[in-house]
């Protein structure tokens, strides 16, 4: 027997029509190049964005076409988030920080038909244009001249000045965006996110538990629009009508800083690389910013040192929230937040238990495999974390390599190895891809990372696994120390020797002034391995170091 409830699909016009209705004089704020600040009501972006969806309808875009940006966080980039997905076509947000042939690989792979193009990344397009074809390029500008060959973005919306555009309803199972994971190995893969599965994400995200976004929320997404849609913030924040505020090209703390200060934010959201920039920022001036709006900052796409979040709170009276997601997630997993069983924990625990990846969100499940099967939820087995959920990828679109991340029953195969207590929070240790493996015993990276930047000298810091004559790979930690820090290896050894087992605590270590990063802000740890590769290849076969057997751990 069928139910007999109204068959809504969940697709993004829903969102769009409902900021449009109900918020049109809440505001959307982009900082632009020149610094300069831009405000717009909802009713006006939303106007604006029918017209563009009228505009690419006249250049011949069709549905299911593919349209590409290749921009930072601002209005007209929202204007495409609502446009593009709303007239059936796929937004395809480019990762800014790639290589151009990369881009170009990613763009002939989704056979983008139109791009639309921030003026001050038009040097990266023209290193990109070359080796693609698409068939309208719209630059957005604030002003100059219009490269040959180009339709400028306000001549085109002036051009379609026609508030018809309706926003209807799309069948909720078609594709409205898509974005290519980072890639570090194989090729890129493409991620085509359903209408359904951003709704549905939408709402999951407006869980008290999740990121609880509300209408009196001045939300800042640091995160790139071009990073799985933002996190889904764009449209979760026009949903609930949240006030968005956008920092362009101006990533760096004082800039972060000023616009969460003056804009009175309520909630940001970024990797935790901008985050340990801002506590440094706040530390080196404590008192120079007023973040007293700020209710919380959700941290995720790498693991936060527990030592940022104390620091954040203790020292600032900052909340910060992790999340744990991933590309093919659309990408909320888990969210860490104390339960109420935490309230009688000392508070050392509770932060240590907030720099865990926290409790799958509502409407993701989660089961974690070793060799020999499933695990049990017990906290210390660690194997793969498979998830399942409505905005979990099925299939990647048009694999080109051999594809080994879905499991017969369905589940998506994350290449995070995690633990999972019996309450269900997840620790991630590693990216499988990083784990170390000495004398045969996993030692957890992300765990001697957390430590390591709990030193008050210590900036940053990564561990990977380099090859070792006697121990298969040892642990190798590569620090950024603080501006005027001069620790050296044998102390952060000592710092360590104090938390883990002695055969965990990396046999060397490099200063450096700063980490190699991927597009998305995480350290490139396939570089560090190449860089010091040989390092330990001379080593003394009987080795300083001491695996379990030979500790009696
Ligand atoms: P991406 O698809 O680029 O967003 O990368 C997803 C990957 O980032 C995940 O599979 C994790 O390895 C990592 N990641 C994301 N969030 C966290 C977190 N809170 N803690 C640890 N690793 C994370």
């Amino acid at each position: 027997m069928l139910g007999l409830m109204q068959e809504v699909p969940l697709s993004i016009p829903m969102l769009v029509r409902r900021a449009r209705d109900l918020f049109p004089d809440k505001h959307v704020v982009s900082r632009r190049p020149d610094r300069s600040i831009g405000r717009a009501p909802y009713g006006d972006v939303i106007a604006r964005s029918g017209r563009l969806a009228l505009a690419l309808r006249a250049l011949g875009v069709a549905e299911g076409d593919r349209v590409a940006t290749l921009a930072w966080n601002h209005q007209r980039h929202l204007e495409a988030y609502f446009a593009v997905p709303s007239m059936g076509a796929v937004l395809h947000t480019l990762n800014l920080r790639l290589h151009p042939t990369d881009l170009a690989y990613i763009i002939g792979h989704a056979e983008d038909q139109v791009i639309l193009v921030d003026q001050v990344l038009w040097p990266l397009w023209e290193k990109v244009a070359p080796l693609v074809r698409v068939k309208h390029v719209i630059i957005m500008s604030d002003g100059g001249e219009t490269p040959p060959g180009a339709i400028d973005y306000e001549a085109l919306l002036s051009g379609s000045a026609d508030d018809t555009f309706q926003f209807d309803d799309r069948d909720e199972r078609t594709a409205a965006a898509m974005c290519y994971t980072s890639g570090t190995t194989g090729r890129p893969k493409g991620v085509l996110y359903s209408h359904r599965a951003i709704v549905l994400h939408t709402f999951m995200s407006l869980a008290s538990d999740s990121a609880a976004i509300v209408e009196r929320d001045v939300m800042l997404p640091v995160v790139p629009m071009f990073h799985v849609n933002a996190w889904g913030f764009p449209y979760t924040t026009a949903f609930v009508g949240a006030t968005q505020v956008h920092p362009g090209p101006h990533l760096d703390p004082a800039s972060l800083l000023e616009l969460m200060s003056t804009e009175r934010v309520t909630m940001a959201a970024g990797v935790p690389t901008i985050w340990l920039g801002i506590l440094q920022a706040l530390d080196a001036a404590p008192g120079h910013w007023d973040l007293s709006a700020m209710r919380m900052t959700l941290v995720g796409g790498a693991a936060p040192p527990e030592s940022m979040i104390r620091g954040f709170k203790q020292r600032h009276g900052v909340v910060v929230q992790q999340g744990w997601g991933m590309t093919e997630m659309s990408p909320i997993g888990s969210v860490s937040r104390l339960q109420r069983k935490h309230d009688d924990i000392p508070e050392h625990e509770q932060y240590h238990q907030l720099a865990k990846a926290g409790y799958p969100v509502p409407g993701v499940e989660i089961r974690a495999r070793s060799e020999s099967g499933l695990l049990p939820w017990d906290g210390t087995s660690m194997g793969e974390l498979e998830v399942r959920g409505p905005w979990v990828v099925r299939e990647y679109y048009r694999p080109e390599d051999p594809i080994t991340q879905f499991t017969d029953d369905g589940w998506f195969r994350t290449g995070d190895i995690v633990t999972i207590a019996p309450d269900g929070c997840i620790t991630i240790t590693d990216r499988s891809k990083d784990v170390i493996k000495s004398g045969g015993e996993w030692v957890s990276s992300v765990a001697l990372e957390g430590a390591l930047m709990g030193h008050a000298e210590v900036f940053e810091a990564a561990v990977v696994g380099l090859p070792h004559p006697r121990w298969s790979e040892r642990p190798f930690a590569v620090v950024v120390r603080k501006p005027g820090a001069l620790v050296e290896a044998p102390a952060l050894k000592a710092w360590l020797a104090e938390r883990f087992a002695s055969w965990w605590v990396p046999d060397d270590f490099a200063f450096v002034d700063a980490l190699p990063k991927t597009g998305t802000g995480k350290v490139q740890k396939s570089q560090l391995r190449d860089t010091y590769r040989d390092r330990f290849a001379g080593a003394d076969e009987a080795g300083a170091a001491h695996p379990p057997a030979e500790a009696g751990a």
